[in-house]
């Protein structure tokens, strides 16, 4: 189009919305894209608040300049994961007083997660002197501005724009985001933002909702150049269990039956491992061993899990009328540190214990390992991609010796290691969900990826859609046309 003067181009400029990448931009942390709409007093909407630990830039640093917290009109929330929400507390305790929309079992976990890390941040700036983002009170203060919205309703972040969750799979409660952009003169642009894409045929959770148009994507691309293993995670769960159950049930004079450890993330790895394990012994796959769920925050995130049923796929949601998906009589709930010391004393019988955290790095399953490592008789299974320099790393890459907690260990334990438990889609199952455009998107933003699982992801989505693709630099924005 012909522009007479340069004001005239920038005036319609002007007109077109405008997405800032903030964060998760050639890195997988923390996700924060920030939508412009221009208009008559200029609204912002995030799309994501997260933050993570190894985060050095605060939140309202990666804000653009001039842009206060207090500014933001609205924060729309995909799934729970610290790295796309956990900056939200911070952005209210500065000023910042807009809605977080949420889908609602995105809302019942952040009661539980917000105060969860807020308190847990308390302890740390005390312990370690390090500065405080937002204790537990902040993070109650933010719980006010939550606000859920089913999956498929639509709802309107700020006026001229429409949005929509549909869902993502990955995590319970975790979406899509497809929102509807007005600009002036009638027109309409769609935007898709992706969240963390889920693998088919999760636990509970409905697979990705097919999106048929939208002229812009912001597209997750974790694993962009990987391909997880074919292997079936339940299957391989009962092998490594069964085999476990062969070593654990000849007890020791001194210490008893031996352990069958799972480390496990609280939100999400332990509902997926519950489950699994229920079915298993409930299809006698597995012995009948009881089950330890040794973390409160697990406990708390699990019964969010029950009470939101209705929000399962329609297979879990018809076996949950008839039985607990997620534990069986019997199994164990530890919610203090006196009953988690517990198992680590001899025990009666071969125990599966689930502690968090997943890597070993901290968290009630350090005492686990320091107990359980130096004695044959004990498993444990570490499941997923292990974050290196953590135990987890170290034992699955065949360590035969291990400080944890400042304890040098010989390990006599038997370390087996479990792929396939993967969250996040790979490349092969992330080009399949764009494949099911009816048209390719004008342009597709890659985020949430590393520069070379972007780089290799690009090109095969440029090949199978044609479309063009981009992967912002932190600081960069584009114009939606
Ligand atoms: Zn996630």
């Amino acid at each position: 189009m012909f522009y007479k003067t340069k004001r005239a181009r920038d005036r319609r400029k002007e007109l077109h919305p405008r997405v800032h990448f903030l964060g998760a931009a050639r890195a997988v942390t923390p996700s924060l894209h920030l939508l412009e709409i221009p208009g008559d007093g200029k609204r912002w909407v995030c799309l994501d608040s997260g933050s993570s630990q190894e985060d050095t830039i605060a939140i309202e640093r990666r804000l653009p300049n001039g842009l206060s917290p207090s500014k933001l009109n609205a924060v729309i929330l995909s799934h729970v994961h610290n790295d796309h929400v956990g900056g939200g507390p911070r952005l209210s305790k500065l000023g910042y007083s807009g809605p977080f929309y949420c889908t609602e079992p995105s809302n019942d976990l952040l009661k539980t997660i917000w105060p969860d890390s807020g308190a847990i941040q308390q302890k740390d700036a005390r312990r370690f002197k390090t500065p405080l983002m937002f204790g537990e009170q902040d993070a109650r203060m933010a719980l006010r501005q939550l606000r859920p919205v089913s999956m498929g309703k639509r709802f309107s972040p700020v006026p001229g724009v429409a949005a929509e969750f549909l869902s993502a799979s990955h995590l319970l409660g975790a979406a899509q985001t497809l929102l509807e952009i007005d600009f002036k003169g009638g027109e309409k642009r769609t935007l898709l933002y992706t969240g963390d894409l889920g693998r088919p045929g999760m636990p509970c959770l409905d697979d990705v909702a097919p999106v048929k148009y939208a002229d812009y994507v912001i597209c997750e691309g974790t694993y962009g150049d990987k391909l997880h293993n074919d292997l079936d995670p339940l299957n391989a769960l009962a092998d490594a269990v069964n085999r476990a159950y062969g070593l654990a049930s000849y007890p020791d004079k001194k210490r008893g039956y031996g352990a069958i450890l799972i480390p496990s993330f609280a939100l999400g790895r332990a509902q997926t491992v519950a489950y699994y394990l229920r079915l298993l012994r409930q299809q006698g796959r597995i012995r009948p061993i009881r089950v330890a769920m040794d973390s409160p925050l697990a406990i708390n995130i699990t019964e969010v899990y029950r009470r939101h049923i209705h929000d399962f796929n329609r297979s879990d949601r018809k076996q949950a009328k008839h039985c607990d998906l997620f534990s069986l009589p019997g199994d164990i709930e530890c919610r203090t540190w006196e009953e988690s010391a517990k198992l680590d004393k001899p025990l009666s019988e071969p125990t599966i214990i689930v502690s968090s955290r997943g890597w070993g790095n901290g968290g009630r399953v350090t005492s686990h390992l320091l107990s359980r490592l130096e004695h044959p008789g004990n498993t444990v299974i570490w499941l997923g991609h292990q974050g290196e320099g953590t135990p987890g790393s170290d034992l699955t890459a065949g360590a035969r010796s291990i400080y944890i907690a400042k304890h040098k260990l010989n390990v006599k334990a038997t370390i087996e290691h479990l792929e396939g438990f993967s969250g996040h889609q790979d490349q092969r199952e992330i080009l399949d969900t764009l494949s099911r455009f009816k048209r390719p998107p004008r342009k597709l933003f890659l985020v949430h990826a590393e520069e070379a699982p972007a780089t290799v992801l690009k090109a095969k989505i440029e090949k199978r859609l044609g479309c063009e693709v981009v992967i912002p630099h932190r600081g960069s924005h584009f114009d939606l046309t």
